[in-house]
C-alpha cells in the first residue's frame, strides 16, 4: 500500500447473459481504471437470488480486492458505470436479473451512511456469496465492521446529531414516535416508514405529560428488549428511547396548548392528555427534524391534534396516517390489549363490529347522522362488559362536529372502558363510513 491508498473489497454478481464474460470484463475495466489496483479476485461461485423477486438464473458471484486512491464516493461512480456499460438499467429495479452488479462492501475501516452510499454495506455479513469469497481472500470476519440496526440513542444531543447526518447526507428522514410495548400496528407504521423513507427513526419514550394524575403512567406496558428486536426486523435505523430526565430537564416549563382539535371525545375525558401529546411530539419534531412522521389512525383525534398543531406551528412535516392494524377477530391492535380479562378479550369485538354495523347501514343508503349513532350505540348495548365513553360521527380528517340531519361521509369513533381484567382497560376504535365500501 502506498500513501494515500485505501484497502477496499467489491462484490461482484451476474444472472442475465454471459456471466462469466461479463464479471471478466467488469474486473478488467476496474484494474484500467487510474486510482484503482486489483490486489486479487476470489475464485466464482454459483448463488440463487436471496429475498424475493420474479423467477430468474442463478448467479455468478466473487468479491474483489481493490487499492485505490479515489473517494467511495468516485469509486462508487465508476462501479454505476461499469453496471450501466454492461447493459445494466438504471435505476434498476430491486432483485430483477441483471448482467452486472457491484456492491462496495468495505472502503478501509471507514463507516459511511449517505442517501448514495452505506459501508460497510449494511447486510453483506447476512449473505454466504460474500462471506464465503471474503473469508478465501482471507478476510476475518468476525473482526470486520457491521452495521449493528439499529442503533440506540438515549441523550437527545446525540439522537439530534445522528438526524443532522442523514439530513446532512441528503437522506429523506422518517420518524415513528411511539410509547413502545410495538405490536404489530406499530410495525406498520415502521413498514410504511421504510417504503416512503431513506433513513427511518423509531422513538420509544412513555411519556409523562399526557397522563393524567390517576391513569397508568405507572403501569403502562414496558418492554425494550422486544421493542428493540421489532424495530430490528422492520429494519428501523436508529431508535431513541430517552428518560424523562433527558427529555424534560428539571426546569422544563414550556408546553404546547391546543385548541379546537383537542375538545370533545378523548380531550374532553383526559384532561390535558392532547396538550402532553402536543409537547412531546413538538419536541420530538425539534430534536429529529425529519421529512415525515407516522401516525395512526387508530388514534385519529390525536392525528388531527398533530395534524393541526404541525400547521399552526410551521414544523417543515409531512404527516402521514397510517390505516388501523386489527386482530383477526377485529378489535384494534393496541397496548394496552394485554391487561384485557379473557371474557372482556372477548367481548371487546362489539366496539369493532358496532362502527362495521353503521358503515353497513350507510353503504345501503342511511344518510341520518343520528340514527347512525343509534344504530352504533344499539348494537353495544347488546354487550353489558363495555362501559361507553362516547359515540361520535365527526368529519373526515379535522374531526369537526357535524349537524344534525343528512352526512354523506364522516368518521364514527367509540371509546369504552372494560372492568374484569388485571386493571381496567380503555379502549378506542374508529372507522370512516366510506372506508373499505364499494359505495358505487
Ligand atoms: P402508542 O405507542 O400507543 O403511542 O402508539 C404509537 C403510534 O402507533 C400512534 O401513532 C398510534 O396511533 C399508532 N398505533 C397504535 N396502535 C395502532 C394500530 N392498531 N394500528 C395502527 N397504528 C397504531
Amino acid at each position: 500500500m502506498t500513501v494515500g491508498e485505501t484497502l477496499v473489497f467489491v462484490a461482484f454478481g451476474s444472472n442475465e447473459g454471459d456471466r462469466e464474460q461479463h464479471l471478466r470484463t467488469a474486473l478488467q475495466r476496474l484494474g484500467a481504471t487510474p486510482g484503482i489496483v486489483v490486489v486479487r479476485t476470489s475464485q466464482l461461485r454459483e448463488s440463487t437470488l436471496q429475498g424475493h423477486g420474479p423467477a430468474q438464473g442463478a448467479f455468478l458471484n466473487g468479491v474483489v480486492q481493490l487499492r485505490t486512491t479515489l473517494s467511495a464516493l468516485a469509486l462508487l461512480g465508476v462501479c454505476k458505470a461499469l453496471e450501466g456499460m454492461a447493459g445494466r438499467r438504471l435505476p434498476a429495479p430491486r432483485n430483477h436479473p441483471r448482467p452486472l452488479d457491484l456492491d462496495l462492501i468495505f472502503y478501509g475501516q471507514e463507516r459511511i451512511d449517505t442517501r448514495e452510499l452505506v459501508v460497510p454495506h449494511p447486510r453483506w455479513h447476512e449473505r454466504e456469496f460474500v462471506c464465503e469469497p471474503l473469508r478465501e481472500l482471507g478476510v476475518d470476519l468476525d473482526a470486520s465492521p457491521r452495521h449493528v440496526a439499529p442503533r440506540v440513542y438515549e441523550p437527545p444531543i446525540e439522537f439530534a446529531a445522528q438526524c443532522s447526518e442523514w439530513l446532512a447526507g441528503g437522506c429523506v428522514v422518517g420518524l415513528v414516535p411511539t410509547m413502545g410495548a410495538l405490536h404489530a400496528g406499530h410495525r406498520s407504521l415502521m413498514a410504511i416508514a421504510r417504503r416512503e423513507c431513506d433513513r427511518v427513526a423509531a422513538t420509544i419514550f412513555v411519556n409523562p405529560l399526557q397522563f393524567g394524575p390517576n391513569e397508568d403512567f405507572a403501569a403502562y406496558p414496558r418492554d425494550l428488549t422486544g421493542d428493540l428486536a421489532i424495530c430490528a426486523e422492520a429494519g428501523v435505523d436508529a431508535v431513541f428511547a430517552p428518560t424523562v430526565a433527558q427529555m424534560y430537564d428539571p426546569e422544563f416549563c414550556s408546553h404546547v396548548a391546543v385548541g379546537a382539535a383537542a375538545q370533545g371525545m378523548e380531550g374532553a375525558l383526559r384532561k390535558d392528555h392532547f396538550g402532553g401529546v402536543a409537547t412531546v411530539v413538538a419536541r420530538l419534531f425539534a430534536i429529529a427534524r425529519p421529512h415525515r412522521a407516522y401516525f395512526g389512525e387508530k388514534d385519529a383525534q390525536q392525528l388531527a391534534v398533530i395534524r393541526r398543531m404541525t400547521r399552526d406551528l410551521g414544523f417543515p412535516i409531512r404527516i402521514v396516517g397510517c390505516p388501523i392494524v386489527r386482530e383477526a377477530d377485529g378489535l384494534a391492535r393496541s397496548s394496552r390489549n394485554v391487561y384485557l380479562g379473557a371474557a372482556d378479550r372477548a367481548a371487546s369485538t362489539i366496539l369493532h363490529r358496532a362502527l362495521r354495523s353503521a358503515q353497513g347501514a350507510f353503504v345501503r343508503g342511511e344518510r341520518d347522522r343520528d340514527a347512525l349513532l343509534a344504530r352504533v350505540r344499539a348494537v353495544l348495548a347488546t354487550e353489558p362488559r363495555a362501559e361507553v365513553d362516547y359515540v361520535e360521527l365527526r368529519s373526515e380528517g379535522a374531526l369537526a362536529e357535524l349537524p344534525p340531519g343528512p352526512v354523506d361521509g364522516g368518521r364514527l369513533l367509540v371509546a369504552a372502558k372494560f372492568r374484569d381484567g388485571a386493571r381496567p382497560v380503555r379502549l378506542l376504535d374508529n372507522l370512516s363510513l366510506r372506508e373499505g365500501a364499494d359505495l358505487a
